[in-house]
């Protein structure tokens, strides 16, 4: 295969983020939620829902007797973790922290079997049943995980502790899998692997990994498919609901696919996936398949967080338009998942619209699965919920009106702390000659063009402010070009250079483009107008029928009891309503409100009857207003982001 790549990250150790927005987020991973999730893992936190996942690598290298306990997939947490670890040291070096990373790994090490197989749940439940369920047995996803985790380790640490562990654990799994007679023609029914052998290539350069990355997505959906012959295929489980093959994205094969089917989790990890293959073979059939996906998700599956999967069964995507706010699944993971993909079409085609989607989900659909306090986590992030409700209607027994401890099936906080404690790394990519800035996101990077370095400061109040000043210093003399990304939701933006305004630059994918010689330091800084914005959906999207949405600049907002009173649904506002915002130090750990005269309808208008001849009886009330990520941090009470038009 060549190498066909156009677009490169910056590695994210060359980036140090100094925006408070981020920058306390980062500090909080180091300081709180990493140490936090670690006693998660090691079953130290009282009332949390038991993990066992130390444990049972500890079982599985001999340590102990205990039983396994928890998900066929526990492992893939220790993983997760030891990836949001590893990247938290680059900036905040912790001998403590590292030393556990040292020991987590040696039991890790431990706990692989002679052949290089390392799964605790398969070694130490079930030993004999290695490789026959492939539809949910989620081995190879835990290997993914294990690869990733290892990749981040090496990355960061210099270390090849991990990275010699998965090495042969992916030596193993090449040797009995793949295209060969004499091996498993199979692939994993949640996709991760083969993003993960993409990264594990990228660091070690053994062409064979990148093959067997390549081999499951070819294998992938073709008819008839090996999943339904497998006996543990919909023995447990509803048919109808979990075994549908669209479930795994396996009912055609993935050049085929046109809409986001199925588990919406499984379904980002493997458009990144595709995505990556495409990136090193630069087929064309693969992006277009990528792009159709991604209008299908854009136009028709996304919340205006950016939360994916509209069902509670089966975690799953459902049809066009079908965008139920309080019976979401939205899962965080998703979110992430939709991060990584957006960030590898960035690199395929740069066009804004996928920074667009990464930054609308980065500051809605993810952050909201985290407590301000970084110890209380969502796994399913509604737009709608009512307490009552999510109390007592079974069909919403997925959602919790309020963030807990921890989950048995605890996916999620430890993908959050990879996602922060890395996020410089989707700032920016680089071309031969072009800094392409996707995220307003303060910090400083050091960046290697073909011609030479360039040293990037950024600062911003991003997204409480929309001034951005870039500072560029540089000693290249040859022409390069900075690429700013116009977010979708700003309609005037001022800019100038070096304090002189410039209006006529030349804009393309949504990208304005600074092509010139650059003096050693010069300074560009952009001014996006982030008024308050009242968004309404798709006609088509019922759910959403006279409502609308408030959002400012990249923040979509919510209305919380605690502000507005209970039943929310009575609120209306109007369009063209002036709103005033407020920054409040003292709330939610800094954050701008929003306040607009609303109106709510009239309970004592009713005179009690549950019917009656239809008047107006709404009066004015002030309507207030807090981003949506922040939802739920004050204790428990309705949420809602989409409000009625008046
Ligand atoms: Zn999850």
């Amino acid at each position: 295969m060549k190498d066909v790549k156009q677009h490169t990250s910056i590695d994210f150790k060359d980036i140090i983020i100094t925006s408070p927005f981020w920058k306390d987020r980062i500090e909080l991973m180091a300081e709180k939620v990493i140490p936090y999730q670690w006693d998660a893992l090691n079953d130290n936190i009282a009332g949390a829902e038991p993990s066992h996942a130390i444990e049972n690598f500890r079982i599985a290298a001999g340590d102990s007797k205990e039983p396994f306990h928890g998900m066929l997939f526990q492992d893939s947490d220790v993983a997760k973790w030891i990836e949001a670890a590893s990247y938290s040291l680059v900036h905040y070096p912790n001998k403590d922290l590292e030393s556990k990373i040292d020991e987590v790994i040696e039991l890790i090490g431990r706990a692989q079997q002679k052949d290089g197989y390392l799964n605790t749940y398969y070694t130490v439940a079930c030993p004999k049943k290695r490789w026959t369920n492939f539809s949910f047995g989620h081995e190879l996803y835990c290997a993914g995980h294990l690869i990733e985790a290892a990749v981040a380790h090496f990355n960061a640490t210099g270390k090849n502790s991990l990275l010699d562990i998965v090495c042969r654990y992916a030596d193993h799994i090449d040797s009995v899998m793949g295209p060969e007679n004499n091996k498993m023609q199979v692939y994993c029914g949640h996709e991760e692997i083969e993003l993960a052998l993409v990264r594990l290539y990228h660091v070690t350069e053994e062409k064979r990994y990148l093959r067997l990355a390549h081999y499951f997505i070819n294998e992938r959906g073709k008819q008839p498919c090996f999943l339904e012959n497998e006996s543990t295929y919909g023995s447990d489980l509803n048919k109808s609901r979990w075994s549908l093959l669209d479930y795994h994205q396996a009912h055609k094969p993935v050049r085929e696919q046109t809409k986001a089917d199925g588990h919406a989790v499984r379904a980002m990890y493997l458009y990144t996936a595709m995505a990556d293959i495409a990136l090193e073979t630069g087929e064309k059939e693969l992006e277009d398949a990528l792009e159709k996906l991604y209008d299908n998700v854009r136009q028709k599956r996304m919340y205006i967080t950016g939360g994916l999967g509209s069902q509670g069964h089966a975690e799953r995507f459902t049809f066009d338009y079908d965008l139920p706010n309080d019976t979401a699944y939205t899962e965080t993971c998703a979110g992430i998942g939709f991060v990584f993909w957006m960030h590898r079409m960035l690199h395929l085609n740069t066009k804004s619209s996928y920074a667009d989607d990464m930054e609308r989900v980065l500051y809605n659909g993810i952050l909201s699965g985290i407590s301000l306090d970084g110890t209380r986590y969502f796994y399913v992030n509604p737009l709608e919920v009512l307490p009552e409700a999510v109390q007592k209607r079974f069909d919403l027994d997925h959602v919790k009106a309020e963030r807990v401890q921890w989950f048995g099936c605890a996916c999620c906080p430890p993908n959050i702390a990879r996602l922060v404690t890395s996020i410089g790394q989707y700032i920016y990519t680089v071309s031969d000659h072009t800094i392409y800035t996707h995220l307003y996101i303060g910090g400083e990077a050091h960046i290697n063009l073909k011609d030479g370095e360039v040293n990037i400061t950024q600062t911003t109040h991003y997204p409480w402010e929309g001034s951005v000043k870039i500072q560029v210093n540089t000693k290249i003399k040859e022409i390069f070009t900075l690429a700013l990304r116009i977010p979708d939701w700003c309609n005037h933006y001022h800019m100038s250079i070096n304090g002189e305004a410039v209006s006529s630059l030349y804009k393309e994918n949504g990208y304005l483009l600074i092509r010139k010689e650059w003096e050693e330091e010069e300074v560009v800084e952009i001014e996006f107008d982030m008024p308050v914005q009242l968004i309404q959906a798709h006609p088509k999207v019922r759910e959403n029928a006279g409502k609308i949405a408030i959002t400012r600049g990249p923040l979509v907002y919510c209305v919380e009891e605690v502000d507005n009173g209970s039943n929310l649904s009575a609120l209306s506002i109007a369009l063209g309503s002036e709103f005033e915002k407020e920054y409040r130090h003292d709330l939610l750990g800094g954050v701008v409100i929003l306040k607009a005269e609303g109106y709510r309808e009239d309970e004592a208008a009713t005179g009690g009857e549950l019917y009656r001849i239809a008047t107006n009886s709404d009066k004015p009330i002030k309507i207030v207003a807090v981003p949506y990520s922040m939802w739920g941090n004050r204790g428990n009470g309705e949420m809602s982001v989409w409000i009625r038009k008046k």
